[in-house]
């Protein structure tokens, strides 16, 4: 038996054997041959996704490589690939994808089984960009799906929190390779809030950080522009000052107002750079944190931001981080949180060391308040009851997957709870 745990540290597993198939007889093997089966990216997702108790399955060695089609708008990847990997593999070839989050060692199969996005108000998320999947099934086949071709797997399969099978190789759109603009200001919240539609369509890119005890934002846009000077890759924001305010608030908690105001008056400056797009849309995320995500209907996204910050000064929660808010555009798939319109997307974050169960459950209740969806790889506590009351469509995805693995061996104990679905051990 091995010890698995999750990138925050908050999820660990005891898988019976943890495996790095290169070849499709050799993944097919181990698919066939266990009882429970999970696969996992990067293991950046602070939900149990991965957990098993059963064999976990990491395509880092898998064969395969970039495939370009014809008209140079889709190209087959292999799905355990890293964005850094792929968007890095795509530049090459003179292209880029659509839109890209925060940072980028997830796993392409990792970040469209959940529904990762960016931010954009036109742009949907990772999981929209797909349009095709190699999959392999509990009996160790590889089937084909798409649009055209098995249609429903291919529905279920763009969101489907790898309860279908083994994603080996995923097609998704692409644009001609771009380069981006950065710039980083500081802005105070109630302008933002009074101005956020404007903001938004001025730029392809915008997004917000706030830190729950100041009243100014760190705002964030990117533009599509023609390349400009030297480019540096590196990240958008310095985290030194960030991890030391982190470790002395842990320690001393009523020091957390100060220490955000005095960040904010530290950093106060504006920056601008010009790079290849997938070099400036990631960052690297080196301190870490807990975090739970809430996709709002973009109507109420502001106002469940200012509602969550007060409720955290009204209570004086000790919150090292800083909320994040970005926009994703709404989608059509049947168990995305984007699927009932255009969305504003509020990352609530704590800093690893701190308690984050409580003021997580209490957040949660205010971006619920808002109508809000949780985002599925981040902290949520959703009950069958609520997946189908949110998810219309909830229904067709589960005959899916009874379909293609009527014995529920891609299934674990946190999705068996999630969708209701018959527990092996009771039945
Ligand atoms: C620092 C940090 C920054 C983040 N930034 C963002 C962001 O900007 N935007 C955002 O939306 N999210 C963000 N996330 C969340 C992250 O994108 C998701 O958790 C994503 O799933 C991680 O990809 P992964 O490869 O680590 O997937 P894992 O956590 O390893 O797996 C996720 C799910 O995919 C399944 N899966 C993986 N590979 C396969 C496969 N080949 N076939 C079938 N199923 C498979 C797993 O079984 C699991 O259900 C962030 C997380 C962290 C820790």
């Amino acid at each position: 038996m091995s010890e698995w745990r999750n990138w925050s540290g908050s999820v660990a597993a005891q898988p019976t054997s943890m495996e790095r198939p290169r070849t499709t007889d050799e993944l097919a093997a181990i698919v066939i041959g266990a009882s429970k089966v999970r696969v996992v990216g990067a293991g950046h997702s602070f939900m149990p996704l991965c957990e098993t108790t059963g064999a976990l399955i990491s395509l880092s060695a898998y064969e395969g490589q970039v495939e370009i089609a014809e008209d140079r708008k889709t190209v087959w990847a292999p799905a355990g690939w890293g964005l850094d990997r792929l968007t890095a593999a795509l530049w090459a070839q003179g292209l880029s994808l659509i839109n890209q989050g925060d940072i980028n060692p997830q796993s392409l199969a990792g970040a469209t089984a959940t529904g990762t996005h960016g931010t954009g108000a036109e742009l949907g998320s990772l999981s929209t960009q797909t349009c095709g999947f190699r999959l392999m099934l509990a009996d160790g086949q590889v089937v084909e799906c798409g649009p055209d071709l098995r249609p429903e797997l291919y529905q279920a399969q763009r969101l489907s929190l790898g309860l279908l099978g083994v994603a080996v190789a995923i097609r998704i759109h692409v644009l001609p390779a771009y380069y981006l603009e950065e710039r980083i200001q500081q802005l105070p919240l109630d302008e933002v809030a009074e101005r956020l539609d404007e903001l938004s369509a001025a730029t392809r890119h915008m997004e917000f950080f706030v830190f729950p005890y100041s009243d100014k934002v760190i705002f964030k846009t990117l533009q599509p522009a023609a390349p400009d000077g030297d480019f540096k890759p590196g990240n958008d924001i310095d985290e030194t000052p960030f991890r030391l305010a982190c470790e002395i608030g842990a320690l001393a908690k009523p020091l957390i107002p100060t220490l955000q105001r005095l960040m904010m008056r530290a950093s106060a400056g504006a920056s601008r750079r010009v790079g290849p797009a997938y070099q400036i849309f990631p960052s690297d995320r080196t301190i870490r944190f807990e975090e739970m995500e809430y996709e709002l209907p973009r109507a109420n996204g502001m106002a469940t931001l200012k509602a969550a910050i007060a409720h955290i000064r009204k209570r004086r929660m000790p919150i090292a981080f800083p909320f994040e808010f970005r926009l994703t555009a709404g989608d059509d798939l049947w168990m995305s949180p984007f699927n009932n319109g255009p969305g504003a997307s509020i990352s609530f974050h704590q800093y690893a060391k701190m308690p984050w169960r409580g003021e997580f459950a209490e957040i949660e209740k205010v971006f619920q308040a808002g109508d809000g969806r949780p985002h599925w790889a981040k902290r949520h506590s959703l009950t069958p009851a609520d997946v189908h009351r949110l998810y219309p469509k909830t229904g067709d995805f589960l005959k899916v997957r009874a379909s293609v693995d009527p014995d529920r061996k891609f299934a674990n104990a946190h999705l068996t709870q999630l969708f209701g679905l018959p527990d092996a051990a009771r039945t």
